[in-house]
């Protein structure tokens, strides 16, 4: 998620800055800025788009002067893309410019505090509120006013910040947001990741969860919570730029697969306070969602199995009809949408034109918008009446994985709330939910470890020509996807089927060797699934099946693959991870674009 990079040495700041931020922005991002202390006060220079922007307007840093600065892409969360938005972000005094990676998450309440003390802001961003700590907090020591900032936010941050008081130096501290720091001769650097300063050094730092380093041109020490100085070794970084780009990893997807447990927690993390779901962000009432009628969600590709699970979700925890609707499809059927309905839009992007036409088509006829999108400010979020972020970061891989795993997060999230607010659950039932929820980021993390296991089985069936997945009920749901993510990625011909459907034409296709991946997740509709698993095997299928620790599968399945135990209705999130995994092994040995598949885009934006 967007980029950082700070500079202190002899060399003019600015073009440095601008050239470092140029290499990360591979990372996805809606504006820029910079901070440069000059002749002891902060200069800064911002604006919304491209580098481009930003570099015409200093004329390539030439007009900002100074040999210490900071600078940062910003990938909006917390507020739309804007200048005044872009970091960096300055305190009242002009003391502090912060630049800042992450999410934090307790920002409400900061704000509101700090405009109690009198605390102006200019700006819709959750960052602001630590530039006006920084000056609440600050009697002297830089050092000091940092760790009571980090101790007061709660969530995720890189951050760098410059301080008018301290001319040859500037600090900077990591949780849970990427950052390294630069070692070079007479000038040192911090950065999101190592693109951005491999061109000036390829020693560095890696930075623990609340370290703090201090830089200045002749050195750099980094120091823990009780200012202790913590010794470190440099890593020297044998990465090409390429590799550095995706951090080591050959493609982006392999990237995003990995990043899940974190997106998961970003997006889950702060909707979740002593024990509640917090919708902050959305305007519907208990009122509201008492006189929904019928729910339609409508979306596209991968965004709509996740409305396939959140039919079932929300139909089993509500009681609310559901339908589901591909975008393209919904936008032309003349649907028989009224103003009692609630059409709840997915799309990672924001700009799908299929979605949002489809969401017009529903605002025509008088239904409330809920959208779940990734991109704050986009053409979606903007045209609904609520908007529930997924904080997945950017998504590069054309294949989505991150995306989608956080998607189905939020659908968890609004059924779960729903329901309560509806009194459709137990509070004991609600609490289960929320504790399964907020253990879902590590227990994708344990299903991750399972990855040379996968590419083992992607190994065995590489060749194959067609593969078909079947399971039932939110098993089916997420055959959908693993099918689609194979399709899309390896170009292998696969089809995704309701288990028990099968026998009503397909099976025909079912010869000797055919691979069938048979999701068997759910307690109830185990014993169903494994009848189907036999009707394939008894007509050739290998099987390879996908069940929980709770299961045995030997009798049936010639392979098998295990997840962690999980509430039932959140099983989706850990069945998906092998497949995404499947998928891409088997395009890697058959070596295939990963990243960017034929004939396919990132954000359809045509019809
Ligand atoms: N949450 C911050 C914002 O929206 C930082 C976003 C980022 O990491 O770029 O401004």
């Amino acid at each position: 998620m967007c980029g950082i990079v700070g500079y202190v040495g002899s060399e003019q700041a600015s073009p440095i800055l601008l050239e470092g931020l140029s290499k990360l922005e591979y990372r996805g991002y809606d504006s820029a800025g910079i901070a440069v202390f000059n002749e002891g006060k902060i200069e800064i220079a911002k604006a919304k788009g491209r580098l481009a922007v930003l570099e015409e307007k200093t004329h390539n840093g030439a007009t900002v002067h100074g040999t210490m600065g900071i600078g940062h892409t910003r990938w909006a969360t917390h507020g739309e893309p804007s200048d005044e938005n872009a970091h960096p972000h300055i305190s009242n005094s002009g003391r502090f410019a912060v630049v800042h990676n992450g999410i934090i998450e307790n920002y409400i309440a900061l704000k509101q505090r700090l405009i109690e003390r009198g605390f102006e802001f200019m700006s819709d961003t959750d960052t602001e509120v630590i530039a006006h700590l920084f000056e609440y907090y600050y009697k002297g020591d830089i050092m000091d006013a940092m760790i009571r900032v980090i101790n007061r936010v709660e969530g995720s941050y890189a951050l760098g910040v410059l301080c008018s008081d301290y001319p040859d130096q500037f600090i900077a501290v990591r949780k849970a947001s990427p950052l390294i720091v630069g070692l070079g001769e007479g000038e040192n650097f911090i950065a999101s990741d190592v693109t951005a300063i491999l061109k000036h050094t390829r020693n560095i730092y890696y930075l623990e969860d609340e370290e703090m380093v201090v830089l200045s041109k002749d050195g750099v020490t980094v120091y823990n919570k009780d200012k202790e100085v913590v010794p470190k070794d440099v890593f020297t970084v044998n990465w090409d730029i390429s590799a550095a780009e995706k951090g080591g990893y050959e493609h982006f997807m392999m990237k995003e697969i990995e990043e899940q447990p974190k997106a998961l927690r970003d997006t889950i993390s702060p909707r979740i306070k002593d024990g509640k779901i917090v919708l902050d962000d959305i305007s519907l009432t208990t009122e509201d969602i008492k006189k929904i009628n019928k729910i339609y969600i409508v979306a596209c590709g991968s965004a709509y199995h996740v409305g396939v699970v959140g039919k079932y979700v929300i139909e089993k925890m509500c009681r609310i009809p559901v339908e589901v609707q591909v975008a393209s499809e919904f936008r032309y059927c003349d649907p028989i949408v009224t103003k009692d309905d609630l059409v709840i839009v997915i799309s990672q992007s924001g700009e799908t034109a299929d979605t949002l036409a489809g969401l017009k088509e529903a605002k025509n006829h008088g239904a409330r918008i809920l959208s779940i999108v990734n991109v704050v400010g986009s053409a979606i979020a903007n045209a609904s009446d609520d908007v529930i972020y997924t904080w997945a970061g950017p998504e590069i891989a054309v294949a989505t994985t991150k995306a989608y795993s956080t998607q189905l997060a939020v659908m968890y999230l609004i059924s779960t709330y729903m329901a309560d607010k509806l009194g459709m659950i137990t509070s004991g039932e609600y609490a289960r939910l929320i504790s399964e929820i907020e253990a879902l980021p590590d227990k994708v993390e344990e299903v991750l470890k399972s990855k040379e296991e996968i590419q083992y089985l992607a190994s065995l069936f590489y060749n194959c020509r067609s593969i078909f997945f079947i399971g039932r009920n939110l098993d089916y749901a997420v055959s959908l996807e693993g099918s689609l993510k194979l399709k899309e990625i390896s170009y292998i011909h696969s089809e995704a089927y309701a288990a028990g459907e099968l026998k009503h034409g397909t099976i025909s296709l079912i010869e000797d060797g055919t691979l069938v991946i048979a999701l068997a997740t759910g307690r109830d509709l185990f014993d169903k699934t494994v009848s189907n698993v036999k009707e394939v095997k008894a007509r050739g299928a290998v099987v390879m099946g996908v069940t929980t620790k709770d299961h045995d599968m030997t009798e049936v399945a010639d392979h098998i693959i295990k997840i962690p135990s999980i509430h039932e209705t959140l099983l989706p999130s850990l069945t998906v991870i092998p497949l995404q995994l499947f998928g891409y092994y088997v395009a890697s040995l058959k070596g295939c674009d990963i990243d960017k598949p034929r004939n396919l885009a990132k954000s359809v934006t045509v019809e």
